[in-house]
């Protein structure tokens, strides 16, 4: 009896030896979703190619969706790999195939009919569908409004979906779904009038809308959604709650906000308004002056797009333009600057363009070696703009707040102060319009951004009217150039 229960013991501990060996064993045929990644030291993602998610420019890849993904396989210590598919099916095909890519990261509305294929992430974006119409024709206002018109939208999109559902309250809506275009394509095809509407998110349009100078929102189609990465709903969670711990301390440390503001900040500075009549100006005006400011850059050893940034916040790349504190011509000399730079005629675009490049590198050069780039540019502008006295002061002030005086971001917090007699007072040159400068490089830092996404690199030396035909090419700055740091 005794015998038998020890006999009984011993077996019993056996089958639990075997037990954990079969689990471990079991562990180790079965890796989780993240541990096989981290053998693999590599992030397969899948993504779109396009302005807000990935592109390629001449220094490799870069867009919204790369660049906030590649933050996260960093953290990871993992080796980046982006695979890109042709439409919204393949993508989520892709994503559900065994031995395919583990994350979609291709600006994804989290929306319900999507769930069966994909297992979202904590949200990173808040967007809104917008329904598109062409400038020129009646405006759309409600959904009614959409009854008759040609409608297309991306295949398989969160707005194909939309469409069906309102579909089912309103029979008569027509609408087709396209697999082979992109959004840009959309975009281009309401503003050649080939489609009288089309449906995209606040983002993308936010992206394009400098392209497309007739391209405008006629209503909002229902609320604000969330765009998401998306795992497989066959994984596990364990890669997804590495995603959704990203996320957060990108929420947390401000570097997904700053993201945002690279590259979807302009419209905030512009608004709609000023993004379209900017991408008038770029087709309509830019190319008469191109190639001056190609010359005076080269000449100068500074960034084209730079200059034409200038020029644009300064006249909106108008020759004749004139103030009433006697500033001229289409980068707005001081009569006293344009003589300092052999300017003799201010209102001759070609001189104007020459003297304001050889004054912004005159400025730079003064600034303090301390100040590094990409800052560097931006006191140059601010300087330009409101002295270099008043710049030196602004600095001053920020030093002694425990500031940092050589950094852009923290300069401008403080150079509104130089208007309040409370800080002014304290300082040598005294009052000036310290919240100008501010905006002024807010506004050439946006308008450089996008003359970088619309330049591209296979139509360099070309005019840009031409280029923007050619969409979505898109060529970004130099590494290291002007490049607010993320
Ligand atoms: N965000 C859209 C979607 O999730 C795709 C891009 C767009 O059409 O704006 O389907």
């Amino acid at each position: 009896m005794f015998a038998h229960s020890a006999f009984r013991v011993r077996r019993a501990c056996w089958l639990s030896v075997i037990g954990i060996l079969l689990v471990l064993g079991g562990c180790a045929e079965e890796p989780s979703t993240l541990e096989r990644v981290q053998a693999e030291g590599v992030l397969r993602v899948i993504t779109r190619n396009s302005p807000a998610t990935y592109f390629q420019d001449r220094n490799g890849e870069t867009g919204f969706e790369y660049e906030l993904v590649k933050r996260f396989a960093d953290d990871l210590g993992l080796e980046l790999k982006i695979e890109t598919a042709d439409n919204l099916d393949e993508l989520f095909a892709s994503l559900n195939k065994p031995n395919g890519p583990v994350l979609a990261a291709a600006g994804l509305v989290e929306s319900d009919g999507r769930q069966q294929h994909a297992r979202f992430s904590l949200p990173y974006l808040e967007v809104t569908p917008q329904v598109i119409y062409r400038n020129g024709q009646q405006r759309p206002t409600r959904p009614d409004d959409l009854l008759g018109k040609r409608i297309l939208v991306l295949k398989g999109s969160s707005h194909a979906e939309q469409l069906a559902a309102l579909k089912l309250q309103l029979p008569e809506l027509a609408y087709e779904e396209s697999a082979a275009v992109e959004v840009v394509d959309l975009l281009r095809m309401v503003d050649e009038g080939q489609i009288d509407l089309t449906l995209v998110d606040s983002n993308e349009l936010a992206m394009n809308q400098v392209y497309f100078s007739n391209v405008r929102v006629a209503f909002d189609l229902g609320d604000a959604q969330n765009l998401a990465w998306a795992t497989a709903p066959g994984e596990d969670r364990s890669l997804l709650d590495e995603m959704n711990a990203f996320i957060e301390r990108a929420h947390k440390n401000g570097s997904l906000q700053r993201l945002k503001d690279r590259y979807y900040g302009h419209v905030d500075v512009l608004g709609y308004v000023g993004a379209y009549t900017f991408a008038k100006h770029l087709q309509q005006r830019l190319p008469r002056y191109e190639k001056y400011f190609r010359e005076a850059a080269q000449a100068n050893q500074v960034d084209w797009r730079l200059l034409a940034a200038m020029g644009y916040q300064e006249s909106l790349w108008q020759p004749t333009a004139t103030s009433k504190t006697g500033v001229r011509g289409l980068m707005m000399l001081t009569l006293r600057t344009a003589q300092a730079m052999g300017v003799s005629d201010r209102l001759n675009p070609k001189q104007s363009i020459e003297g304001g490049a050889k004054y912004i590198v005159y400025v730079k050069d003064q600034l303090p070696e301390s100040i590094q780039e990409p800052d560097r540019t931006w006191f140059a502008l601010a300087s330009y703009n409101i002295g270099g006295g008043h710049l030196e002061d602004a600095r001053k002030l920020t030093e002694a707040e425990g500031l940092d005086p050589n950094k852009w971001l923290d300069v401008q917090k403080i150079l509104p102060r130089l208007a309040q007699k409370q800080w002014y007072s304290k300082t040598r040159y005294g009052y000036a319009r310290g919240g100008e400068p501010v905006h002024f490089v807010r506004n050439i830092r946006r308008y450089y951004d996008i003359l970088t996404w619309v330049t591209q690199p296979q139509l360099e030396g070309s005019q840009l009217a031409e280029s923007n035909q050619h969409l979505p090419g898109i060529d970004k700055r130099q590494p290291n150039e002007q490049t607010p740091p993320l």
